[in-house]
């Protein structure tokens, strides 16, 4: 399973899951340069090694993948242009040029340096989730690589987990669950009320509570194109930062 590292009880429970039905589970820490299209953000991104070594002995990884820049990006690395259509230039596309091609890079070298039968990703990176699905398609290994969707581990009060919490103040921890808070209320009013509205509640609450709103979108669970009706398989989905700090989380509705 790929990750940037800064583990948390999210990331553990891929590799107990992939621990529990492979011989052999590899995790990789990378925080993949191609991939922040915003620097600040690369370089503040949380580095907590030691501690993710001793979680990773706990859950049972068997090899733990900690490459330089230098063995995924070889100075004769060609970098391709992936196909990735619609899904790439909406939501998580839309507000971060490029991060889908370097997500796409890193998971093209991994895969091609690990060669895993399964690949353990969390549905708390949705768009990235249909991302990979595409990537495997475009290169010819849906047949060999199976991919596994793992449920969003959250803290108590709702908030995804993600390293990026880390950075929160406690002040802004507090406000942070809203996300979710209105991901929930989404998904309990779906029958009541129209979709736009659903939305536009949502925005106004997140604004309340002091966030900086991307978006707030009812989108087609496969296509994550906006949803026309609610008789599509619907996913919620949010981003939004309080201070420089970005979130994003997302919920299933039928
Ligand atoms: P990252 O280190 O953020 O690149 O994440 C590595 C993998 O862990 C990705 O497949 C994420 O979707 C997954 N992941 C991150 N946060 C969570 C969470 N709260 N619950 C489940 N999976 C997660």
């Amino acid at each position: 399973m790929p990750t940037m590292g800064a583990l948390h009880k999210g990331h553990i429970s891929l590799i107990e899951q992939s621990s529990a039905q492979n011989s052999l589970t590899v995790c990789s820490i990378f925080v993949n340069p191609t991939q922040f299209n915003n620097k600040e953000d690369f370089k503040h991104y949380p580095i907590t090694i030691e501690k993710d070594i001793e979680e990773l002995n706990y859950a049972g990884c068997s090899i733990l993948f900690l490459p330089t820049e230098a063995e995924i990006y070889p100075t004769n690395y060609l970098s391709v242009h992936y196909e990735l259509g619609k899904l790439e230039s909406i939501l998580e596309g839309y507000y971060r040029p490029g991060h889908f091609q370097g997500v796409c890079q890193v998971v093209d070298r991994l895969l091609s340096i690990v060669n895993p039968h399964n690949i353990y990703i969390g549905q708390k990176d949705y768009q990235q989730c249909m991302v990979i699905k595409r990537l495997i398609e475009l290169l010819g290994k849906s047949g060999q690589i199976q991919i596994n969707i793992a449920p969003t581990i959250r803290e108590k009060d709702g908030l995804a987990m993600s390293s990026r919490n880390l950075r929160l103040t406690n002040d802004q921890r507090s406000k942070a669950l809203t996300i979710y808070t209105e991901l929930s209320a989404i998904k309990e009013h779906l029958n009541e009320e129209p979709l736009d509205q659903l939305k536009k509640e949502a925005i106004r609450h997140l604004q309340e509570a002091g966030f900086f709103v991307d978006y707030v979108e009812i989108a087609n669970a496969e296509t994550l194109e906006p949803a026309a009706n609610k008789k599509e398989q619907l996913v919620a989905l949010i981003a939004a930062s309080l201070g420089d700090v970005r979130l994003i989380d997302n919920i299933s509705l039928n």
